[in-house]
């Protein structure tokens, strides 16, 4: 992504190392901070992109049950602490007229992923990107990560956070319930 200005993240990268206490100029930073312009480059790339963009292919249907995907890989940046993330997010949703493709899906929740990011804001764009685009009536989305700021600081705990966002006719009442049951949060219903 030309958006990134990786020029800019290596004057950075060697600031940091510089003020950690480290030889920025031994052999193995030598490439470091090219290495890592080159990572944010990549791995927040989704920043400029719409997520909702990307729902183009689907597939007509009449269809009006629910549709569940369930867990979609998700590998994102914490916004807080810029430490990884990562789980998966499981996508239920109410077309309206069109099915989305599977690896449409599994697109969706990478765009909104590469970015700092929010594990709660990942759910609520999936969901707000399914109801906006018309592709479906409602949309509910269950992510479950391990964050890497709270595996690798404080008491180091590998504990699993789950967060819930909804929207459109699967936002309240039995549908989210049903939504909810189907995303496999039967402990949250
Ligand atoms: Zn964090």
């Amino acid at each position: 992504a030309s958006e990134v200005d990786q020029p800019r993240i290596q004057a950075a990268v060697r600031e940091i190392l510089a003020a950690i206490g480290e030889d920025v100029d031994r052999n193995g930073l030598v490439e470091t901070p090219a290495r890592v312009a080159r990572m944010y480059a990549e791995i927040c790339a989704g920043l400029h992109e719409v997520p909702a963009e990307h729902l183009t292919k689907v597939f007509e249907a009449d269809h009006d049950e629910m549709v569940m995907v369930r867990d979609i890989p998700l590998y994102s940046l914490c916004e807080h602490h810029l430490l990884p993330f990562e789980g998966f997010a499981s996508v239920v949703y109410e077309p309206r007229a069109a099915i989305v493709g599977l690896g449409t899906l599994a697109t969706v929740v990478e765009v909104t992923a590469r970015r700092p990011q929010l594990q709660e804001r990942v759910g609520e764009m999936v969901a707000q990107a399914l109801v906006t685009s018309g592709v479906a009536s409602g949309a509910l989305v269950l992510v479950s990560a391990i964050h890497g700021c709270v595996s690798y600081r404080g008491p180091k705990q590998r504990l699993t956070t789950v967060t819930v966002a909804a929207e459109g006719s699967l936002a309240e009442g039995t549908k989210r319930h049903e939504a909810l049951l189907l995303a496999g949060g039967e402990d949250w219903v």
